[in-house]
């Protein structure tokens, strides 16, 4: 990971806003989800991307119980489930 070498300022309600160029750049639009992590030294921002939970494939998703899982591992999951 490497510095934008851009300091910005957090607001009263805790904002920051992501500089235009990194928006632009990674692709990130109003109104997308971004996941935050944390640590005792950083904040890290991950745009979030539809895809499965299980392989990460972006195509033929199935939403269950707020998480995506792509067909073919659904499909392999339930064969799972009716071998037992
Ligand atoms: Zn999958």
């Amino acid at each position: 990971m490497k510095s934008t070498g851009v300091i910005r300022r957090i607001d009263e309600l805790g904002r920051i806003v992501i500089p235009k160029e990194v928006r632009k750049k990674l692709g990130i639009n109003i109104k997308d989800p971004m996941e935050i992590y944390a640590d005792l030294n950083s904040i890290t921002l991950r745009k979030v991307e539809d895809k499965c939970i299980f392989c990460g494939d972006t195509r033929n998703l199935i939403s269950f119980k707020e998480k995506l899982i792509c067909k073919k591992c659904f499909d392999a999951l339930y064969k799972e489930k009716i071998e037992d």
